[in-house]
């Protein structure tokens, strides 16, 4: 059986679901093929079960990309106020928790409610347990699903990274866009943990469940939050966001206690400078048993001034070489994609291919945490369903 439409989005994630309620708001007969047999799965686990579902300063700034002026024009058209517009007409409450980030009060089935609501008013077609076999293009699009075939003049690929294996991540997006000819950038795991190597495992793995407010660098960027040290390594805020930035073998650089003169107390004393005393005052800015740990495996040399100002600086510029990352299985999402020099900044299509779209985390921009990557899903399947 064949079934015609204007346009076929496949994958019923953020973007994929966005693109579909705008195009068929004006007008055009949408199918949303989705692989899994119930919509915006990842949706439902984001944010801790509550979706954050964007942030208010959001800016290209936030956004990782070979090419990091290639998301202005989609984040400029559709912003953030924008989707809360929506939330605020389907009565979801929600709060900001912090530096920006929105989140559902009760749960991100909100969410994906709005959404399933908004496809339902604009007539949007949903087809979940679409496991898609095929896909070529003849005059138009043709989408091979088990015995039936879906023709449009336009295909949107929305089916997402690579993060999140066990709830049905696959290369499918990527291996579409390289049948099809489209180059893509290297893929890695992002906002992921970091593992320790194995001396420093040793030296800290009993500290699990130990979180400090510090600040993380590499590569000329850094975020100030907390981390918190796990049985394989490090994570947290700080960590899941500078490990976007991490290059394998280099070291990540930690400001254990931000803004504190943590050896002041010491050096203006000449009487009891001794370890005891340096935990003490390592304490008023760290986590008891970190701080006890750190000054054991890295105590001065001598308790002169010259060694307690080097231990000063040795605590703001701690660094340590992690092994590796968590990988996809505990990934938020997929840096690298489908290279953005090959889309339309503007409508999402392929320069090489028409009518073939690329929206989401299957593209080569990548959100820091914090809202951001929905935000890119909203804005990109908003500027693809403008223009299908
Ligand atoms: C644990 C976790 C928490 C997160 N929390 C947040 C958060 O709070 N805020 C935030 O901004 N971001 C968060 N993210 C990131 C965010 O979820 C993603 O960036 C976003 O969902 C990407 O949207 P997308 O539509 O591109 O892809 P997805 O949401 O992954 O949707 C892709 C869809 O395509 C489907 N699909 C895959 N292959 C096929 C195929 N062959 N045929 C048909 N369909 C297919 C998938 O089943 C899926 O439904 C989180 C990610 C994870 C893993």
């Amino acid at each position: 059986m064949t079934r015609s439409f204007d346009a076929l989005v496949l994958g019923a994630g953020a973007a994929g679901l966005m693109c579909a309620i705008e195009a068929a708001k004006r007008g055009r007969r949408i199918a949303v093929l989705e692989r899994a047999d119930q919509i915006g799965k990842k949706i439902l686990i984001s944010g801790g079960g509550r979706c954050n579902f964007t942030n208010l300063h959001c800016r290209p700034e936030n956004f990782l990309s070979a090419n990091p002026h290639f998301s202005k024009s989609a984040l400029a058209r559709y912003t953030p106020a924008d989707f809360i517009a929506l939330v605020e007409k389907h009565r979801i409450p929600y709060h900001e928790k912090t530096k920006g980030q929105l989140f559902c009060d009760r749960f991100a089935r909100d969410i994906v409610r709005l959404l399933e609501e908004e496809c339902r008013a604009a007539g949007v077609q949903i087809f979940p347990a679409a496991a898609v076999r095929e896909v070529r293009k003849d005059t138009e699009f043709v989408v091979a699903v088990g015995d039936q075939e879906f023709r449009a003049r336009a295909l949107v690929v929305a089916t997402g990274g690579l993060s999140i294996p066990k709830i049905g991540a696959t290369s499918f997006g990527y291996d579409l866009a390289r049948q099809f000819g489209l180059k893509i950038r290297e893929c890695r795991p992002a906002l992921v943990p970091l593992t320790f190597n194995a001396e420093d495992r040793e030296h800290y793995v009993d500290l699990t469940g130990v979180s400090a407010d510090i600040i993380a660098s590499c590569d000329s960027r850094q975020f100030h939050d907390k981390m918190l040290i796990t049985h394989r390594g490090l994570s947290g805020p700080a960590i899941l966001q500078i490990s976007s930035y991490w290059q394998q073998s280099a070291p990540i650089t930690i400001d254990l206690a931000p803004a504190h003169d943590l050896t002041a107390f010491l050096r203006h004393s000449t009487a009891g400078r001794e370890l005891n005393a340096a935990k003490t005052a390592f304490r008023h800015a760290l986590p008891q048993r970190l701080a006890d740990r750190w000054l054991d495996l890295h105590p001065p040399k001598d308790w002169t001034n010259h060694s307690l100002a080097q231990l000063e600086r040795h605590a703001h510029h701690w660094q340590i070489i992690p092994s590796g990352t968590e990988g996809y299985e505990k990934a938020e999402v997929t840096a690298g994609g489908v290279d953005t020099d090959e889309l339309s900044a503007k409508t999402m299509e392929s320069r090489k291919v028409p009518g073939l779209y690329f929206i989401g985390e299957v593209v080569d921009v990548t959100g820091q945490l914090g809202g951001f990557n929905f935000q890119w899903a909203w804005a990109s399947g908003f500027c693809a369903g403008q223009a299908i």
